[in-house]
């Protein structure tokens, strides 16, 4: 039987020692604050923002809550932005993804402060994962590494293949785990002979967008699963990209879906709204 790795666990460990730090800033008289931009009303969207709201509240955040109409300009959003970028009392910039179409993501991304990106995107940031230099550290890549080493897990000189390579957690998740001193294979859809490469991985991280892809075949026994995936099937309930049932059994320790990855990003996203008062500073 593997160890469940609980993500809601230990997102509330991460939240509650956010919410101290917060705490602890405020007796010296400073405020932590995070604006969040959504334009439209794409439904999921409004569930994500809603969750980032509570988490922002439950920590002590104040949140700055900026609902656009779907018919909002790109040079508009720029504008506000531009604004939040010089304003003393915010510390963070979050633009809900996916923006209405006519909006170029990339530039309003890259319009923000990199000193207020607590998603992580800017090119400024990924560049100071990469060298190793402070900066903000994507949300879910750096919710994984939390989950492994607070379940108990070292990375160092460990096997660790990452399975997809997209800008928002494959990249940033092998950055992440070099950092930690793993020994680092990122694959994709072009890699020849996954299951074996995967195979020889002791921590699997799986971000590929397709539910239950990864069965036994592809995983090592005794090593450590992570599924970064998160689908709606039919049934209405959630899977990963990792085949549960079958992964288990073989797996020394895994984290289901839901409950795993998910609330991590979120508390990590907090935990970037307290690390923007001191790059700020
Ligand atoms: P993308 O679609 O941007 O990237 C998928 C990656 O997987 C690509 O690099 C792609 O390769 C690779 N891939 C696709 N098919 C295969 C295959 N058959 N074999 C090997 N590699 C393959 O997805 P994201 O990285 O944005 O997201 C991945 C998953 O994580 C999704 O399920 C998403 O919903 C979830 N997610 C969850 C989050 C959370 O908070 N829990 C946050 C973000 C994402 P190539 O580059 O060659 O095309």
């Amino acid at each position: 039987m593997a160890k469940i790795i609980d993500g809601k666990l230990i997102s509330q460990q991460i939240k509650d020692e956010v919410k101290d730090k917060v705490a602890k800033l405020s007796e010296q008289g400073v405020t932590v604050s995070l604006a969040v931009i959504q334009v439209g009303n794409d439904p999921a969207s409004s569930v994500y923002v809603r969750n980032k709201k509570k988490a922002c509240e439950y920590c002590g955040i104040v949140s700055l809550a900026y609902e656009l109409p779907e018919e909002t300009t790109e040079d508009e959003l720029l504008a506000l932005i531009d604004e939040l970028n010089n304003r003393k009392d915010c510390n963070g910039i979050l633009v809900q993804l996916p923006l209405p179409k006519g909006i170029d993501e990339e530039k309003v991304l890259d319009a923000i402060s990199p000193l207020k990106d607590v998603d992580g995107f800017h090119p400024m940031n990924v560049g100071a994962l990469s060298i190793g230099k402070p900066g903000f550290l994507s949300c879910t890549p750096a919710g994984v590494i939390e989950l492994i080493k607070r379940s108990g897990y070292s990375i160092e000189g460990k096997e660790c293949v990452v399975i997809g390579r997209s800008n928002i957690v494959g990249k940033p998740m092998a950055m992440l785990l070099l950092r930690e001193n793993g020994t680092v294979t990122v694959t994709h859809s072009k890699t020849a002979d996954l299951k074996a490469v995967a195979k020889r991985a002791d921590i699997l991280v799986v971000a590929i967008g397709k539910p239950k892809m990864i069965d036994a075949s592809y995983v090592k026994d005794g090593a450590v699963v992570i599924d970064v995936g998160i689908h709606r099937m039919d049934n209405g309930k959630l899977c990963g990209d990792v085949d549960y049932d079958s992964v288990e059994p073989v797996a020394e320790a895994i984290t289901p879906v839901p409950g795993g990855v998910g609330p991590m990003t979120i508390a990590m996203l907090m935990n970037n709204c307290v690390t923007s008062v001191d790059l700020q500073k």
